[in-house]
């Protein structure tokens, strides 16, 4: 059965390399792929952005193709969204397809951080997105997890519904949801590095040139 892939994130906002990233994941492993943003991420401060305004930026941004899907679960939650309960809901409903979290290479590091973390790996595989900056230098509890379960080939995980991880060499995009919260609160304009639907509409990117209105103002 084609997998269904999810890459959890913030998206505050969403850029350019989160979706050529996703785009390529689905090709390199066959599935389909739905970005997921988080409501209150547990593992970072709050985002700049609130929901309805991330989920307004990921629909403009995924107009026009049919690849790369929302999955929008996390928000109706409401609350700390844990990765692993999302997961758990989504195996539930989707019986035995194989499920695939995607995480760049960053998130990946952090992984021994996060709430059941051993867990993942019974409901979802992994695939872990290659991130300019990032080294192989994995933690040793993570090493130790990833000895068992690492595959070379992507299509290994289509035999099975999770449990596997998997690196995906990904185009190198050294793009960051923080550096462009910080060209438009400096009051740049980041056009090409964000999807070009945002510019069309004035109140998407409106919650990141607060700041720098307020700074300007006298
Ligand atoms: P921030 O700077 O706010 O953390 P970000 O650019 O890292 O933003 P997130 O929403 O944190 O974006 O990322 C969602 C997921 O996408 C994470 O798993 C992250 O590792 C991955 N990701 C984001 N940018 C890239 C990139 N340039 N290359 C590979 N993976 C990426
Ligand atoms: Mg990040």
């Amino acid at each position: 059965m084609r997998p269904l892939a999810v890459l959890g994130g913030t998206f505050d906002p969403v850029h350019i390399a989160h979706l050529a990233v996703a785009w390529e994941a689905s090709e390199l492993l066959d599935a389909e792929v739905r970005l997921m943003p988080a409501s209150i991420p547990p593992h970072r401060p709050p985002p700049v952005a609130d929901a309805t305004s991330r989920v307004a930026m990921l629909r403009a941004a995924l107009r026009g193709q049919d690849r790369l899907g929302l999955e929008t679960r996390e928000l109706a939650r409401g609350g700390p969204s844990y990765t692993v309960d999302t997961l758990a809901e989504l195996r539930a409903e989707e019986r035995n397809r194989p499920l695939i979290l995607l995480l760049g290479a960053d998130a990946f590091t952090g992984l021994p951080g996060w709430h059941r973390w051993r867990e993942l790996f019974e409901v979802a595989h992994l695939g872990v997105l290659s991130r300019p900056g990032m080294t192989h230098d994995w933690p040793a509890e993570l090493a130790r997890e990833m000895a068992t379960r690492q595959v070379g080939d992507p299509r290994r995980l289509h035999e099975q519904p999770a449990g596997k991880v998997v690196e995906l060499m990904v185009t190198p995009l050294e793009i960051s949801s923080t550096r462009i919260r910080d060209l438009l609160a400096a009051g740049r304009e980041p056009r090409f590095l964000l999807p070009e639907a945002l510019f069309q509409d004035a109140a998407l990117l409106a919650p990141y040139r607060q700041d720098a209105q307020a700074v300007r103002a006298p």
